[in-house]
């Protein structure tokens, strides 16, 4: 039982320990939140078109040489990844104006920005992750500056790479947020790649196809995730 010790369990996630200290199992929960975690429901099969989504991502980025915690799919709804010690930030990369970007600035959901947008956050779910810069990180020493200079190297690489994956299957990625890791020096990409952590429009009819369906009552949640899912499987 010890290999299966329960480590950590968040919003959308639980975190196993395993027989290798290196590794974990991560568990995709059908459990959906919002807004800090104020508005919550479950969704049957979340956790499955999650994990499933997370892995095919994870595993094209690998292919293109951003390092990433995925080892591989274990069942339906968990994944063994490597085990990170994790930074405390969230990095969002924004290619169109929407969410708290646009509400911020004023901003019309669905402006494309003329050149991509990098933000940090602060990982602290008591605080509602708030927005941070660099020199907030220096400051507070949450990360070196090396490590956050490669953790924006790399968000830039997986911008690129995931809206080409993305057009590919008829989708835009409006924004997304990304977490890292360190392996001892190395930064690596942790965490999940799922309509919960990024926006996807359809790209023919702009329809939703992401969690703001959920955040903005719009109905069609599962159907909406399923459809990323097929649309990802039928480019592989
Ligand atoms: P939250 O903590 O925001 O509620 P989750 O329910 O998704 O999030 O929980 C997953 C947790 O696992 C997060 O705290 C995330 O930072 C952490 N995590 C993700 N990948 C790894 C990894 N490879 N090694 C260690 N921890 C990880
Ligand atoms: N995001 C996330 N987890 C967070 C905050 C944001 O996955 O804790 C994702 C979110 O789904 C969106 C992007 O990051 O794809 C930008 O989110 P935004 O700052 O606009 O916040 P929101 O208005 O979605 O809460």
């Amino acid at each position: 039982m010890s290999t299966e010790e329960k480590l950590y369990e968040g919003k959308a996630k639980i975190v196993y320990a395993t027989a290798n200290p290196g590794e974990l199992r991560m568990h995709f929960k059908d459990d959906l939140t919002a807004f800090n975690g104020q508005k919550h429901d479950q969704m049957a099969g979340k956790g499955y078109y999650n994990a499933q989504i997370t892995a095919i991502l994870m595993s094209y980025l690998q292919s293109r040489g951003v390092p990433t915690h995925f080892i591989r799919l274990l069942g339906d709804t968990d994944l063994l990844v490597r085990r990170l010690e994790m930074v405390p930030l969230e990095v969002v990369a924004r290619n169109i104006a929407a969410g708290s970007l646009a509400k911020r600035l004023g901003l019309e959901e669905g402006k494309v920005l003329t050149q991509p947008v990098f933000e940090l956050y602060y990982k602290n779910d008591a605080l509602g992750d708030p927005l941070v810069n660099r020199s907030h990180v220096r400051a507070m020493g949450w990360a070196k500056d090396a490590v956050v200079d490669e953790m924006l190297t790399l968000a830039r690489q997986v911008n690129t790479l995931l809206q080409e994956r993305f057009a590919a299957s008829g989708l835009v990625l409006v924004d997304f947020k990304l977490e890292f890791g360190l392996s001892g020096d190395q930064v690596i990409l942790g965490d999940e790649i799922t309509p919960d952590t990024c926006r996807l429009w359809d790209a023919s009819t702009q329809e939703k196809l992401d969690k703001d369906r959920f955040r903005r009552d719009l109905g069609g949640v599962m159907e909406a995730y399923e459809e990323v899912y097929r649309r990802l499987l039928n480019r592989d």
